[in-house]
């Protein structure tokens, strides 16, 4: 017998069996129970995530000779032609590659047709984003007033590409990325079932590489059986897959702690040696530094979607990291990412881009050390005492006057419109408190996202519009995250279960302003020169 690909054998026949998204299919249920079937869905969402499937359980449901309550039996010839593709009056169209108007004006003419072997005429049209706009206005004629035994069921990766005027005529539901702990444990019960031995290790392994997608993660799962047989390891299931192992990540960060150069060396080797490619090493590499800024946070590494094992891992690993050094690494490493693809000689250029990695200082804090000098403490080392009396060299007070002025003057309106929020409502003070959740929400969608989203504050909350602002030079970030609204928005959601609007400006705040006159401040100039540091905001 030839084999059968897990995601297709295992596919869920029920409303019931599908895993992760019982919000849309308990909703799906209901609406059969009190026979309140709409005449058009739209399922949204990821790849992978079980549209199409529950796209079919519907239509099952709609024309299954012995349905009751939703659930259609799976028995019967309804069901079986639509589960083969084989029914007539059930018709998925590829909106990828039907996107023309004379599909939808052949599909008008279908839909004239009462049903030959069913209750309904079920179109299932998938990418439905895809099609041309001409195709999207005859589709919406027949969506207008749609004869009562036509169902429309469409599904799309990029809802914000459907039309309002389409979008406003269907009951929409969103599915969701499944979370590792889902993914997992739907695999656990297929490889049960199969009686292969699978290390637990590995279905982390390949949940984590799936990225919310059951249909990857099971097609993943047959490579490994491929490659494997019946019995998969670790070692086995890393080494087929090009995985670079988390220990190695580890070990990274421990020889950054120390600056150890030749263990640096010696594990950049290894990933040379083992054939792993440079850029997933880099991006590996920044996931497993924000993993250690999301569990430096208050809750440690509980906001991680990984192994309990791992999560007390990050969480050990982050205690005594200045969550401020963390961001400067994740920014120096992101920049990696994105100029590896353009250096002459990448192997060399990261191990010199690590090495920097490994000579950036620690973060301090420039409001402090102004403090302490100006308070004439001196806890502060200073090597020459010549230098240090320069640096106490008093400026010309008109000097000062004017720089301060013109700070004054540049953040003069944003300081305005700041002061006019509604700064102390509890709403505005719960996104606050949780923002760091929020962000590590927003990184299971992406890792430079969320770094780009972890420079940004909330500082305004008006209505459901929440401002955030971001210090000017990260210009350039700000269009990428605008890019990823609805992602955000989605985080918001989850975490605090409100409804926003992201809005993102960019700001001088009166942190910022600080900053700008102690940049330009005698002492901070000094020390500029004398210890080679730079501007952090
Ligand atoms: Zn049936």
């Amino acid at each position: 017998m030839s084999y059968q690909v897990l995601a297709r054998k295992y596919r869920p026949e029920k409303f019931q069996d599908v895993l992760g998204q019982e919000h849309v299919t308990k909703t799906l249920l209901n609406s059969f129970e009190r026979d309140r079937i709409a005449h058009a869905y739209l399922f949204s969402g990821p790849r992978g995530v079980g549209k199409t499937t529950t796209a079919r359980i519907l239509a099952k449901a709609l024309n299954c000779l012995n349905e009751s309550n939703g659930s259609p039996c799976n028995d019967c010839q309804n069901c079986d032609e639509i589960a083969s593709s084989r029914s007539m009056d059930v018709l998925e169209i590829d909106g990828a590659s039907n996107r023309g108007i004379d599909e939808i004006r052949n599909l008008r003419e279908l839909v004239k047709y009462a049903p030959i072997n069913a209750k309904n005429k079920v179109f299932i049209i998938d990418e439905v984003h895809m099609l041309t706009q001409a195709a999207f206005n005859a589709l919406l004629k027949t969506l207008e007033e749609p004869p009562p035994h036509v169902k429309f069921i469409f599904a799309t990766t990029e809802p914000n590409k459907v039309l309002p005027t389409i979008l406003s005529r269907c009951q929409r539901h969103d599915f969701h990325r499944m979370s590792l702990g889902t993914i997992e444990k739907g695999l656990r019960t297929i490889i049960e079932i199969e009686g292969i031995k699978v290390e637990e290790s590995v279905l982390h392994l390949i949940g984590n590489m799936a990225d919310g997608s059951m249909r990857d993660a099971l097609s993943l799962t047959d490579q490994l059986i491929a490659f494997c047989g019946d019995s998969v390891t670790l070692k086995a299931a890393t080494e087929m897959l090009g995985i670079i192992p988390n220990d190695l990540f580890f070990s990274i960060t421990d020889a950054l702690k120390t600056k150890d150069h030749s263990a640096l060396l010696v594990q950049l080797s290894e990933v040379h040696a083992k054939g792993f490619a440079l850029t997933d090493f880099i991006g590996g590499l920044n996931r497993h530094l924000l993993n250690l800024l999301i569990a430096s946070g208050e809750k440690g590494g509980q906001l991680l979607d990984m192994t309990d094992d791992l999560k007390q891992r990050y969480s050990e690993e982050s205690k005594g990291l200045n969550p401020r050094d963390l961001i400067r690494q994740i920014d120096h490493v992101t920049v990696m990412e994105s100029e590896l693809k353009h250096v002459q000689q990448p192997k060399i250029y990261v191990e010199a881009m690590i090495l920097k990695l490994a000579e950036m200082d620690a973060s301090v804090n420039i409001a402090d050390i102004l403090k302490k000098l100006s308070s004439g403490n001196t806890e502060t080392n200073y090597t020459e005492e010549q230098n240090a009396t320069e640096i106490f060299q008093p400026e010309p007070e008109s000097t000062v006057k004017e720089e301060s002025s013109t700070a004054a003057r540049e953040t003069a309106p944003e300081k305005k419109e700041a002061k006019s929020s509604v700064e102390n409502s509890p709403q505005f003070k719960q996104v606050i408190k949780r923002w760091e959740e929020v962000v590590a929400k927003v990184s299971e969608n992406g890792t430079s996202i969320s770094t780009f989203l972890s420079h940004g504050k909330p500082i305004e909350l008006s209505g459901k519009r929440l401002t955030i602002g971001f210090p000017k030079k990260y210009k350039f970030q700000l269009d990428v995250l605008k890019k990823n609204m609805r992602r955000i928005e989605t985080s918001i959601m989850k975490v605090l279960d409100q409804e926003m609007r992201v809005e993102f400006v960019l700001v001088q705040n009166e942190k910022a302003s600080i900053d700008k006159t102690e940049e330009t401040h005698p002492v901070t100039q000094r020390m500029l020169e004398l210890f080679g540091g730079e501007i952090l905001d």
